[in-house]
């Protein structure tokens, strides 16, 4: 037994809390008309989930709650009911021995649920109850005048109700559940491609921004290789071209500096033959000086020999004189000498004076007598010899005056043709000079104008290496070791070509350092892969669903085959037992839909074409058929039966279907109202027999039904308009149910 107990509180005409206790496999429910017993099948509905106000007699929730009845009812605001399962079997998928299951209804129709006194969804309710084989609007709660329902019902209906009470239901839901989640996992499948192709396109730009970020990257890998072999080569170049240019200009500068020195002098040189002419003046007034001297020296040669003849004559006759004299005795003495000699005389003081005079005089005369033509022969020679030391002198002096002058003309000459020698040398020097000075600068100038270029290449290297820091980064300034061999310098210009190549490729691609597009790349290609992932997963998860699906199909299918076996093995039984013979079945049938041919226009239709030309059948749904046939009676079909016939039909349709799947109670609402004294015993009969499988609890009127039960409550309403429940015994059952 899985029926508990069941607590109404406030529903409908339960004013104040009632309680049923289901301690037998048949507890009855009875009572007078209109004392309140569906409401208690509706208050095991309303409790089991139900959403439908309507399938319990309401049109709101609020009219599930008490309203108050008579004119001292009072109202109340919420209506609760409580059922407890045992669950010592896990028959509710819990871990609790008992379980208890509420609802309660509030007048602003909010709804609250609880499990065990936990507040759960309405949804924790339904799978719980599903996996129970129990549920709200279930085959195992059958109201007062539904019996026949399923008679009523068309085929695909029919279907779900024998699906349902097959027990089917748990797996319709979970393919309910899986399709939802199937059209969740479409949906999200949608709109994770739609977000890829969303962003493919970006992806695509990206992805080219990023080759070509790649290729910049190689590129600046090229371009630095390049770079640091070029600068390497570049500097030694410089700077041998330095070293070159000043050793070759070094020597010739120096040389040149010579010449100017040589030129210089070579040009004071030729200054100075300007004044030639006036040393030619010079020279012709010392030849005319020499001139005069000449002469003068002539002269006194000429004189001087005249005196030296002079002399020689003297000498001669001075010497006859002296020769004569040595013999003549005789000398005259001239009175004017005797005279002078007698004043001189008396003029003295002394005798010894006067002697000496005399003496003096007479010794003269003594001798002039003798010599007085020789002394002046000797005046005449001394005179001579006078002159001639005179002239002697002057010619000395003339002679030295002459070797001066010469001297002067000499050197003056000499300096006159010296300077001759040395302009003309000047001269031949200076054009020399001039040649070897034009050439020096012509070879200059070529070093000069090499220096200009170096100048310029040097700024250029300096350039570059900024340009290159910028471009490639500080890596290609590590030149210095790069080996290098020997190439001719046109390698290095065409190295330079490819440099600015290289450049040109990179500021055209325009990507700059590509870090942002490398990273958003990274960023929306690794999104990308998260949404592949995503889909990957959700295709996964869709054909899990499929398969799912396509399983729970097949186990419906399967089961619901099997079920409709049993279910009819079972209803043939309890149709004959009912009717005492007779044929009763389910037949899965498919429905037959006509529908129009494809190919078919209305104008075939216009002109008279036969229906089934136009037309096709096509497969509807599935669903159940009913097919009885009554014992001793030509009828056929549901059609054609009595109401009573009718109920027991249903009952035994309703009775086999609860044997081949038993749900853990049933409540039957007047099911027996129909029956006959005699039909009313089969019943009891099969409701014992049912009782064997499913709880029951059957409210009813009927006798033998409550005969059948081992426990009973009485409904009953006061003035109140509140609907009571007490426990009774049979007698008192068969009484209060009238
Ligand atoms: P029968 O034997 O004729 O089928 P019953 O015993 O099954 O009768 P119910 O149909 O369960 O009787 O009860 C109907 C009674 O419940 C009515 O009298 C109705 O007025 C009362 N009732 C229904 N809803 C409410 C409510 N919200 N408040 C008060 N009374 C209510």
């Amino acid at each position: 037994m899985y029926l508990k107990s069941l607590e109404i509180s406030g529903f409908k005409s339960f004013a104040k809390k009632a309680a049923l206790n289901f301690t037998s496999p048949i507890s009855s429910i009875v009572g007078p008309n209109g004392s309140g017993k569906s409401n208690v099948a509706e208050a095991f509905r309303f409790v089991l989930g139900e959403q439908s106000i309507k399938s319990m007699r309401g049109k709101r929730g609020e009219d599930l709650i008490f309203n108050g009845g008579g004119n001292d009812g009072s109202r109340v605001n919420r209506a609760s009911v409580k059922v407890v399962f045992d669950n010592s079997k896990r028959m509710l998928n819990v871990d609790f021995e008992e379980v208890s299951l509420e609802r309660v209804v509030h007048r602003d129709n909010s709804n609250e649920y609880f499990v065990n006194g936990s507040p759960v969804r309405l949804k924790d309710i339904v799978e719980l109850l599903a996996h129970a084989h129990i549920g709200a609007s279930g085959h195992h709660i059958i109201s007062q005048g539904e019996a026949d329902r399923i008679l009523n019902a068309n085929i695909r209906e029919r279907r779900e109700m024998i699906e349902d009470a097959l027990g089917l239901k748990i797996y319709q839901y979970k393919k309910t559940e899986s399709q939802r989640k199937l059209e969740k996992t479409e949906e999200n499948m949608k709109s994770v491609e739609s977000l890829r192709r969303e962003i493919a396109p970006h992806l695509k730009f990206l992805k080219k921004q990023v080759e070509k970020v790649e290729k910049v990257q190689q590129l600046r890998e090229e371009l630095r290789g390049l770079y640091k072999e070029y600068f390497k080569r570049e500097e030694v170049y410089l700077k041998s071209e330095r070293t070159n240019t000043d050793h070759e200009k070094s020597p010739l500068s120096k040389e040149l500096a010579e010449l100017e020195k040589e030129i210089n002098e070579a040009r004071r040189i030729l200054e100075q033959s300007k004044n030639r002419d006036a040393k030619s003046d010079e020279l012709i007034a010392i030849e005319s000086a020499l001139h005069k001297i000449r002469l003068e020296k002539d002269a006194i040669m000429r004189d001087l020999g005249k005196i030296e003849g002079e002399i020689a004559a003297s000498q001669r006759s001075l010497f006859k004189e002296k020769e004569k004299q040595n013999r003549e005795e005789s000398k005259t003495i001239y009175l004017k000498d005797v005279e002078e000699v007698v004043k001189k005389a008396s003029l003295l003081e002394s005798i010894t004076e006067i002697k000496n005079l005399l003496l003096g005089f007479i010794s003269l005369h003594k001798r002039k007598e003798d010599s007085i033509n020789t002394e002046e022969t000797e005046r005449e020679l001394a005179s001579l010899r006078a002159k001639k030391i005179g002239l002697e002198t002057s010619l000395k002096e003339i002679d030295e005056h002459e070797r001066e002058k010469t001297l002067d003309y000499n050197n003056l000459r000499q300096k006159i043709e010296k300077e001759k020698d040395s302009n003309r040398d000047a001269e031949k020097n200076v054009f020399k000079i001039i040649a070897r000075q034009n050439e020096l600068r012509g070879v200059l100038n070529g070093i000069k104008s090499r220096e200009e270029k170096l100048i310029i290449e040097e700024e250029a290297f300096k350039r570059e290496l900024q340009e290159a820091y910028v471009l490639v980064g500080r890596e290609c300034m590590d030149y210095k070791d790069v080996a290098i061999s020997d190439e001719p310098r046109s390698a290095q210009h065409d190295r330079f070509r490819s440099i600015e190549k290289i450049k040109i490729r990179i500021e055209d691609s325009g990507t700059g350092s590509g870090m942002d597009i490398m990273k958003e790349h990274n960023e929306v290609e690794e999104r990308d892969a998260f949404l592949t992932r995503e889909l990957t997963d959700l295709e996964v998860s869709r054909k899990s669903m499929y398969d799912l699906i396509a399983d729970l199909d097949l186990r419906i299918d399967v089961e619901f085959k099997n079920g409709i076996l049993k279910i009819n093995a079972q209803f043939q039984e309890f149709f004959s037992l009912m009717f005492g013979g007779g044929n009763a079945s389910l037949n899965v049938i498919r429905e037959k839909r006509r529908k129009k041919k494809l190919d078919t226009d209305i104008s075939s239709v216009l002109e008279g074409q036969d229906e089934e030309e136009i037309f096709e059948e096509e497969e509807g749904e599935e669903g159940i058929e009913i097919n009885v046939n009554l014992p001793r009676k030509k009828v056929k079909g549901l059609m054609m039966l009595s109401g009573g016939e009718r109920a027991l039909t249903s009952i035994a349709l309703l009775f086999a279907v609860s044997q081949v799947n038993p749900p853990p109670f049933i409540i039957l609402d007047e099911t027996d109202a129909a029956l006959d004294e005699a039909n009313s015993r089969k019943y009891g009969d099969m409701i014992a027999n049912l009782s064997k499988y499913s709880q029951l609890i059957l409210i009813t009127h009927n006798r033998e039904t409550m005969s059948r039960a081992g426990v009973l409550y009485g409904v009953t309403m006061g003035s109140d308009g509140a609907s009571k429940l007490l426990s009774i015994q049979f007698e008192e059952a068969v009484k209060v149910a009238k």
